[in-house]
């Protein structure tokens, strides 16, 4: 999802972070397929809902609101 602060820039509402060590596990949880895969997977801001599927199941808590 795109949201826009007080200066009108873009935002994305979950991230992933450097935690992650691509092991699938958010990758199917996603109902907006808004996850890449990759040495670490990366969330799509136009495609998510910020609904936090991903972060409830990664081991490493590593997609976060941002
Ligand atoms: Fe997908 Fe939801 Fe995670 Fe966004 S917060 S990447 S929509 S599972
Ligand atoms: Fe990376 Fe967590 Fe997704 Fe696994 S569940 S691929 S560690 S973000």
């Amino acid at each position: 999802m795109l949201v826009e602060d007080k200066e009108g820039v873009t935002l994305m509402t979950y991230k992933i972070s450097d935690e992650c060590f691509a092991c699938g596990a958010c990758l199917p949880e996603c109902p907006t397929e808004a996850i890449a895969e990759g040495a670490i997977y990366v969330i799509h801001a136009e495609k998510c809902i910020d609904c936090g599927a991903c972060a409830a199941v990664c081991p490493v808590d590593a997609p976060k609101p941002v």
